[in-house]
């Protein structure tokens, strides 16, 4: 018998070949000598690839005699685009890419008149098992490499660039970690991802640290070796209950680390960084959107700095929850502005696109058009939530 057509074979699921970008330029200088050629090369490899660059042929500045080799000891491609789809109007973009070994994760780039966000995932799959996510049910494939996550980064800036999102050429200005995974489970592949962020060209996209959001389950010895880089990238924490009874259902990682810790490493890292986080909570009908449970949230966070986002649940197929109706999300938004915690509903983009995943969607709570949003009513300006409008 013949062996088995390729296409029944199981995908390798393994490390991605190294690539540049999981490198430090110190390291990247180094491979590029030990090549045999001069270090300044990786500069110049460096330049291009964060420029969306991947034709050895536009390369002009390397010779021509040497551009394979570096390319393929240090540029091994690894996103390759299998699908995209667009919503309004070509101004959200969500791309499915295969990693090297058949693995799939999606990015989403959204535009708007002030700016241009890109969520990205962090893991293909995720282990926390949240019930309401799509991705959490299918469970964690694997961590992604530096290079892979900071490659969406890098496409969609390059898409901006490019002119290829309607409105003309732009500039990508922000980054939430809200695609597939829970980005503080990758740790050091994450952090290597922020550092590319926001160094200047040519070794990163040089974003603002507070265009650039990681949002947690609330891994807390993750939320707190964040606090300790020194960096202020803006901090979201997914909590969805204010309760540890109903929280260790909708976030199973809360039997771990409970609200009251979360609350506090996040606390914490405001307190260290002087930035507001934000609290994510997803609406859902008749399982967290009680009067109550908006009481006890705002007693929660009252008089701390943070910032609610809410968003009605994006339903994903063959659950048995709903996006909670609009009265009772007013309901919610009213008592927690009671309780003097600025709230923000949001509308998810490119609803339409969105199809199984329900992360994705939840991608602009952040950087999305509110159609509720409060003022805050202390200390600080509102944080960087772009036009704001009373609800
Ligand atoms: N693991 C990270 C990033 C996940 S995606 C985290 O948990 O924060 C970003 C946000 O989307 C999280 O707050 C997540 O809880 C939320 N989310 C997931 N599925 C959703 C759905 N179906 N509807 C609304 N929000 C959802």
């Amino acid at each position: 018998m013949t062996a088995l057509p390729l296409v029944f074979d199981a995908p390798r699921r393994g490390k991605p070949p190294r690539h540049l970008a999981d490198l430090s330029r110190e390291e990247a200088r180094a491979a590029v000598v030990e090549l045999g050629q001069p270090a300044f090369r990786a500069d110049q490899l460096a330049r291009h690839w964060f420029r969306g660059v991947t034709d050895t042929a536009r390369m002009t500045d390397v010779p021509a005699a040497v551009r394979e080799t570096l390319a393929e000891a240090l540029l091994p491609d690894l996103l390759t685009p299998v699908r995209t789809l667009s919503a309004d109007g070509g101004r959200t973009r969500k791309t499915l890419w295969r990693l090297h070994d058949g693995a799939l994760v999606e990015s989403v780039l959204m535009r708007y008149p002030d700016r241009a966000t890109v969520c990205i995932s962090s893991q293909a799959g995720c282990g926390m098992a949240c019930p309401f996510c799509a991705t959490g049910q299918n469970g964690l494939t694997r961590n992604l490499s530096a290079a892979e996550i900071i490659g969406q980064a890098v496409a969609a800036a390059a898409a901006m660039a490019d002119g290829e999102v309607p409105g003309g050429p732009g500039r990508l200005s922000n980054v939430v970690f809200m695609g597939m995974g829970e980005p503080l489970a990758n740790y050091p592949r994450v952090r290597q991802t922020l550092r590319a962020l926001l160094a200047p060209a040519p070794w990163g996209l040089g974003l603002s640290q507070r265009s650039v959001t990681v949002s947690t389950v609330g891994l807390v010895p993750a939320i707190r070796k964040l606090t300790e880089e020194g960096l202020a990238v803006t901090l979201a924490v997914s909590l969805h209950a204010p309760d540890d009874e109903l929280r260790d259902t909708l976030v199973p990682i809360n039997t771990r680390w409970k609200v009251g810790e979360v609350v506090e490493a996040a606390d914490a890292y405001a307190a260290r960084t002087g930035r507001r986080y934000s609290v994510e909570y997803a609406l859902i009908r008749d399982v967290n959107d009680q009067p109550e449970r908006a009481d006890l949230l705002g007693r929660l966070l009252a008089g701390k700095r943070a910032h609610v986002n809410l968003i009605p649940l994006n339903p994903t197929p063959g659950s048995p929850w709903d996006a909670s109706p609009l009265p009772a999300q007013r309901e919610f938004v009213a008592r927690l502005r009671a309780a003097g915690v600025p709230t923000t509903v949001r509308d998810t983009r490119g609803q339409d696109i969105d199809g199984a995943c329900g992360q994705l969607a939840a991608a602009d709570r952040v950087e999305g058009v509110p159609t509720v949003a409060v003022p805050a009513p202390s200390l600080e300006p509102p944080v960087e939530l772009g036009a704001e409008a009373d609800g």
